[in-house]
């Protein structure tokens, strides 16, 4: 096969895992587009995850962490949520893929006759279905740089094609595709030294796909030293100062910057092949960053959830985007948040316990599904609406907090969500028309409301003031919506509907106006998924400033 001489077309830069998975590889790929871009550059991130479902909507978030959706309504794994917050842009469907998606085209085009009566096998049709999402995926946008996450670790059975199909990438393109992988270096306590020999074994077994690492990310608990890296650099052959430490911290937006103090992204440009760009400009991510760190004043939020039984790591990944949605605001108003995760079961089997949120400066019901602790968040609701706490209601929580006006304001006493209780006769929430049809039909993998929606705010209200403006988009999942025959009770009880469709047929934000409650405002949407780093999101901002102002009360 003829080599080119230069690198001339699109970069590619593949980032595969080493040794174990959870090393934070997503969070080294959206670092990789952060400090790329602050070089000037055009960059894509894109990920891989190489399991069979078609998109990641049909998965528990405590098995798989939070279901994080695009504009265009994809049901993507949370890390493209970290790469759109490390980029501060909106990414495509066609920055995400599943073995799931691939397989479908494939047998699909067969089934259709596509493959003109050859067989089809792995290699090549499924590779090269691999081969070409990736091209197409480059080709928008008019990004000069791709950087691939390919999910899972080396020698898993499951990624192995999408790993050929970067190999081949590479033998097509030598000058424009590099490797990075980043693996995992123990520190075994009973030894007390930092190990490289699995790190080395994660090489060779990358080698044998064909495939030699141009980097080598090592995570671990220390930093790497001298010997170490030497130690690497011989028996990997990867060149000592592309062995870059990667050693734990307390914030993920500190690891651009940590690896950028190994010019990272100046070494990445060469390998490459790129003409040498402007310096990395980091300094307003420097700014933002520095805040997790400084001992300013806090602000003491409350997240009403259910996700409890399984630990608590695996509970902050099924509410990230919440997180650093209050992340981003809080530090925007120059405050650390202290977050508490309360157990909505708690407060049904004890309804009395909801008055220990009197201690909180404010409350958020995130989304959710099912009936689990739905009555213990009604309480905790009612709870924070009558002691004049500020709430914020994501999704689900905009919901229940019609429910809890209408139960316990408007004089609904029945009210409920047909989602639990599908006979109640006061069905305030209710199943979306055509998304009936489809839970009939068993249809549901992604066939909820989902993505970018247009929503008009009303005048003078809560949610106009946050925004500065009065048209709004923001992404949603959900079945259930306000039931129209109840709008006009519900609004002459005195709750305020401020956002809705443009044609207002959907309720799209609940609030209490002002002079009744501080910040009482639910969402239908959910904005947690459009906040950003260096552009936090309005409706928490405000959330924020009002459980600032109510510090102390
Ligand atoms: N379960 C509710 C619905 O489907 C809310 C969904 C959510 O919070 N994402 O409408």
């Amino acid at each position: 096969m003829a080599r080119k001489k230069e690198g001339s077309g699109h970069k590619y830069i593949f980032v595969v895992g080493g040794v174990m998975s959870g090393v934070g590889k997503g969070i080294v790929t959206a670092s990789l587009g952060k400090i790329l871009s602050a070089r000037g550059l055009k960059v894509n991130l894109m990920k891989i995850d190489p399991y069979l479902n078609v998109d990641a909507g049909t998965m528990n978030p405590t098995e798989h962490g939070e279901v994080f959706v695009l504009d265009s309504g994809l049901e993507t794994d949370q890390d493209m949520g970290n790469y759109e917050r490390f980029l501060n842009r909106d990414l495509g469907p066609e920055d995400y893929m599943t073995s799931g998606m691939v397989y479908k085209t494939v047998i699909e085009r067969e089934r259709n006759l596509g493959y003109g009566g050859k067989f089809v096998e792995a290699i090549p049709h499924v590779r090269d279905e691999i081969v070409e999402r990736i091209h197409a995926a480059a080709k928008i946008g008019g990004t000069e740089v791709t950087v691939v996450e390919i999910g899972g670790t080396i020698g898993d059975f499951q990624n192995a094609l999408y790993i050929d199909a970067a190999r081949l990438i590479h033998l097509k393109n030598p000058n424009d595709v590099i490797f990075v992988m980043v693996s995992y270096l123990p520190v075994p306590s009973t030894i007390g030294e930092m190990k490289t020999r699995p790190t080395q074994h994660a090489v060779r077994e990358l080698n044998s796909y064909g495939v030699q690492p141009d980097f080598i990310v090592a995570r671990s608990t220390h930093p790497l030293d001298q010997k170490r890296k030497e130690k690497l650099a011989i028996w990997c052959n990867v060149d000592p100062d592309h062995i870059i430490s990667a050693p734990d911290v307390d914030s993920i937006y500190d690891v651009p910057l940590n690896v950028e103090r190994d010019n990272l992204s100046g070494l990445v440009l060469e390998a490459l092949n790129l003409e040498e760009k402007q310096p990395a400009d980091l300094q307003e991510w420097k700014e933002f960053a520095g805040h997790a760190h400084n001992g300013k004043k806090t602000v003491k939020i409350g997240i009403v959830g259910k996700y409890f039984d399984t630990g608590d790591f695996v509970l902050s990944d099924a509410y990230l985007s919440v997180i650093e949605a209050i992340k981003y605001s809080a530090f925007d108003q120059d405050v650390k948040p202290e977050i508490h995760w309360l157990n909505a079961k708690s407060y049904q089997t004890d309804p009395e316990k909801v008055s220990e949120l009197k201690d909180y400066d404010g409350v958020i019901v995130p989304g959710g599904f099912g009936e689990s602790g739905i009555e213990g968040k009604i309480n905790a609701i009612r709870y924070v609406r009558e002691h004049k706490i500020p709430y914020f209601g994501l999704c689900y929580g905009m919901q229940l907090m019609t429910i809890e006006y209408a139960r316990h304001v408007a004089g609904i006493h029945g009210a409920h969500t047909t989602e639990i209780d599908p006979d109640t006769k006061d069905p305030v929430i209710m199943i979306l028309p055509e998304q009936a049809e489809k839970v009939a039909k068993k249809d549901y993998g992604g066939s909820m409301r989902l993505g970018a929606y247009p929503c008009e705010l009303q005048k003078g209200s809560i949610a106009h003031e946050a925004y500065g403006k009065k048209e709004i988009s923001e992404r949603h999942r959900h079945r259930y919506e306000v039931n129209p025959d109840y709008i006009e009770r519900l609004e002459k009880a005195g709750l305020v509907f401020s956002g809705t469709s443009p044609d207002k047929h959907l309720m799209e934000i609940a609030e209490l106006p002002r002079e009744v409650h501080p910040f009482m405002l639910g969402s239908q949407f959910h904005p947690e998924l459009k906040a950003r780093p260096l552009d936090p999101h309005p409706l928490f901002t405000a959330f924020i400033k009002a459980s600032l102002e109510h510090q102390g009360h």
